[in-house]
């Protein structure tokens, strides 16, 4: 096995996969509205299983993956996302998860979990409808809280995921806990990142770690948990003995032990979302080819701290 690694000793073991550029959502951070998500929608051609599962396995083959995550786009909305499933699980990686916003969860929560599938991550911005319409230009919150039920009743380990902005849903943080503490499952909060179309105007939205914290004292006692490492969150435990956490790519960056690399719908990688240059793989890619590839995804990691991008996460996979 080669060692592909950097002079801060960051290696990669979790590939993130954004199997489709498509959603069936418009949140606020990721598009400038329905139009644009329409437009993206129309131009899009997923990748078949099987191209997917050979990038996969070329770059499990070098890297010696721990960990898969599925997500896009919408990662529900792959038209033939249990038998990638299955397949990833037959290349022998041992952790896989997805990303989803959870819209089409309560069906497939199942059949995901059955094909191999172990844990899920639910972005859900707001539990008050008109917030949730606001964030997200769609109606029925309720679809995305019976599809988090859904998934644990499957089995499946689940983890909401909330983006807090400045100005939109920062009364949402202590509905959002509840959420989360009633069905005893942990939730993160994220601050906002100055991708896409907000790559200029993210520091407007920012909502920092502090103020999020400054939000849940006013019903919780915390105190706060060791950092696991390569995590993308720091927690908290509650003194009722619930867990939440920040992503504080602003306030608290954690690139000093990033192990992440990407792969997009048109099978490029990337080794830092700060990055928009793609580095195409080939499937005649020799072992060589790929080592040389995969030493250019890992020069492009930042040291210190997200600089932006304006490639929004719908394409580069959240
Ligand atoms: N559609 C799936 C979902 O909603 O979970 C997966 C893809 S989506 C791009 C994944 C997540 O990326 C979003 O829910 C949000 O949590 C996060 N995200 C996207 N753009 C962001 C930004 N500019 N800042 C912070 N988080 C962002």
């Amino acid at each position: 096995m080669t060692l592909i690694n950097d002079i801060y000793n960051r290696a990669f073991k979790t590939l993130r996969v954004s199997l489709l550029s498509r959603c069936n959502l418009s949140c606020v951070y990721c598009t400038m509205g329905e139009d644009e998500v329409k437009e993206n929608n129309l131009h899009q051609h997923p990748a078949p299983a099987a191209i997917l599962l050979q990038q996969i396995q070329q770059l499990h083959s070098v890297l010696n993956l721990e960990t898969i995550r599925l997500t896009g786009g919408e990662p529900l909305l792959y038209h033939e996302l249990t038998e990638l499933i299955k397949g990833i699980a037959a290349t022998g990686i041992s952790k896989i998860k997805l990303t989803t916003n959870g819209f089409l969860l309560e069906r497939l929560a199942a059949p995901m979990k059955e094909a191999g599938l172990q844990s899920i991550n639910v972005s859900l911005d707001a539990v008050d409808e008109d917030l949730f319409f606001l964030m997200s230009k769609r109606n029925h919150v309720q679809k995305v809280i019976s599809g988090i039920d859904a998934a644990i009743a499957a089995g499946l380990q689940v983890k909401i995921n909330s983006v807090i902005m400045k100005g939109m849903n920062a009364d949402q943080v202590i509905p959002l806990l509840d959420v989360a503490f009633e069905r005893n499952i942990p939730i993160r909060f994220l601050e906002i990142m100055a991708m896409g179309h907000l790559h200029d105007s993210a520091g407007n939205y920012l909502f920092t770690q502090e103020e999020i914290l400054e939000r849940v004292s006013r019903k919780y006692t915390f105190i706060k948990v060791e950092r696991a490492k390569a995590a993308t969150a720091n927690y908290w435990q509650t003194t009722e003995g619930h867990r939440f956490g920040i992503i504080a790519n602003e306030s608290e960056p954690f690139c000093h032990d990033c192990n992440r690399l990407r792969l997009d719908s048109n099978g490029n990688i990337y080794g830092c979302l700060s990055s928009n240059h793609p580095i195409t793989l080939n499937s005649g890619n020799d072992e060589a080819a790929l080592i040389s590839k995969l030493q250019q995804a890992m020069n492009q990691k930042q040291r210190l701290k997200f600089t932006g991008s304006n490639l929004s996460m719908l394409h580069i996979g959240g």
